[in-house]
């Protein structure tokens, strides 16, 4: 088999995206992944495509929260303490990330990319035959109290600057909108500019359908070295070798360890997320989008057929540690009082593992120190929304051409020094 013009580290939501836009340009492209469906997080995540996910965990808000989060008292956020260790460079970037300049200015890099990200998922889905999983139904933040209303000001007043458009609902109008909801909430906001798309992994598979008809080579089997040669790279992965010109790498929360042997040492670190499905009870109506429930920390998204996706926040530990139920389990008792809900309809919780950067923005850009490397991780809670544009965004650098968005915010060096506390 000749060489392929650039291979392609990691087949979830980025690198198939990434992959699919290649092979658009003209380039022959291999893609190297296990393969494991239930192995990327771009299967097991809510389906939000919302142009106003701009905000990074990290941000003013922060403050207020840190004693309860540091005894592991909300349950949005859940640490190993022990752990924490390992991740200090992303928690030294995380806290100065923090600031509420940073955490502006993050807001308004994203908006290009969360702006771009729709068109981008409906041009893929033309490509890939799934339009019909795209619902442009809005997603629902619920606030509980008019106190956990009023905390949120500043984001809407954000949201408003950058002409994100949403609607704010009292209880009674959240009633009228989405029956389905049991919990009296005091005021919901519904951004309208948002997609759900039901089942995200069955778009994964779509894609990795058009890239085997469409003359990509799937290599199946982990990448376990990058080499560069003098005329491009070897990449070695379990069941074998492969040369190209350029790499890409889009492996999410395993990038940065495949990047270390080269010498970078990327602040990161994995966020991992958990979701168990439930049906709900005959008698109640169907939820028609997915909400948050900032109460809970946790998300509820419809996926079809009567059954809703529960998933978790965040919890900060090793990617390949043991699976802590605890916070997908206190997420199901909540929603099990916002929804009507029947049994769990899965033996086991999923778990996924977010590659995060402590700023919240991803990774796009050429390796510092090595031609021919792109990087293309890091999306943290907006990947498989911003994977079809930042496909797009790779097509552009490893093509030569202008990329379609400024890239700037997103360069990697800003994560490969110590951050200005
Ligand atoms: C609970 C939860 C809810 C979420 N909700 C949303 C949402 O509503 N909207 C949204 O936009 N985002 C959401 N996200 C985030 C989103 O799922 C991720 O940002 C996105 O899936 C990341 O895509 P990725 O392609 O970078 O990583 P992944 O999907 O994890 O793919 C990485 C791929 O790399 C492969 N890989 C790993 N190691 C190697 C190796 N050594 N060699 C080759 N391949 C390798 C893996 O097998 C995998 O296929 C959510 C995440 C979680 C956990």
């Amino acid at each position: 088999m000749p060489d392929p013009d650039i291979v392609v580290v990691g087949g979830g939501m980025v690198g198939l995206a990434s992959a699919l836009a290649l092979g658009e340009r003209g380039l022959a492209v291999a893609l190297v992944d296990p393969g494991e469906a239930r192995a990327r997080t771009s299967y097991g995540n809510a389906g939000v495509l919302s142009r106003g996910s701009i905000f990074p965990m990290a941000g003013p808000a922060l403050w207020p929260k840190l004693p309860a989060y540091l005894r592991n008292a909300d349950s949005a956020l859940r640490l190993n303490h022990a752990h924490l260790v390992r991740v200090v460079p992303w928690g030294l970037h995380f806290l100065a990330a923090a600031r509420e300049s940073r955490w502006r200015r993050a807001a308004a890099a994203l908006v290009p990319l969360t702006t771009a990200a729709y068109p981008a998922h409906e041009r893929l889905a033309e490509r890939a035959g799934t339009r019909a999983r795209l619902h442009r139904s809005g997603w629902l933040k619920l606030y509980r109290t008019e106190t956990a209303f009023a905390g949120a000001a500043l984001e809407r007043a954000i949201l408003a600057e950058h002409g994100v458009a949403l609607e704010i609902l009292d209880g009674a109008a959240l009633r009228d909108r989405e029956p389905a909801l049991v919990r009296p909430y005091a005021r919901a906001m519904l951004l309208t500019e948002t997609a759900a798309l039901s089942e995200p992994g069955a778009l994964i598979e779509a894609c990795e359908r058009l890239f085997s008809q469409t003359g990509g080579r799937y290599l199946r089997g982990a990448v376990t070295g990058l080499a560069p040669e003098a005329e491009g790279w070897r990449v070695a992965y379990a069941g074998g070798a492969v040369r190209a010109r350029q790499v890409v790498v889009a492996a999410g929360a395993a990038s940065a360890e495949i990047l270390r042997p080269l010498g970078y040492r990327f602040a990161f670190a994995a966020e991992r997320g958990y979701h168990r499905h439930y049906a709900l009870h005959p008698d109640s109506p169907p939820l028609t989008r997915p909400v948050l429930d900032t109460g809970a920390g946790s998300i509820i998204a419809p996926m079809g057929e009567g059954r809703v996706r529960v998933l978790s926040g965040v919890e900060l530990n090793a990617r390949g540690a043991a699976p802590d139920h605890r916070q997908i389990e206190a997420a199901a008792r909540e929603a099990a009082g916002t929804l009507r809900l029947g049994g769990p309809l899965d033996n086991q919780p999923w778990m996924g593992s977010r590659p995060s950067t402590p700023d919240g923005m991803p990774v796009i850009g050429r390796a510092p120190r090595h031609a021919g490397l792109i990087l293309a991780f890091g999306h943290g809670h907006i990947g498989l929304s911003t994977g079809p544009i930042t496909g797009e965004l790779v097509a552009d650098l490893a093509t030569g051409a202008e990329p379609a968005l400024p890239l700037a915010p997103f360069a990697p060096d800003r994560l490969l020094r110590w951050p200005r506390l």
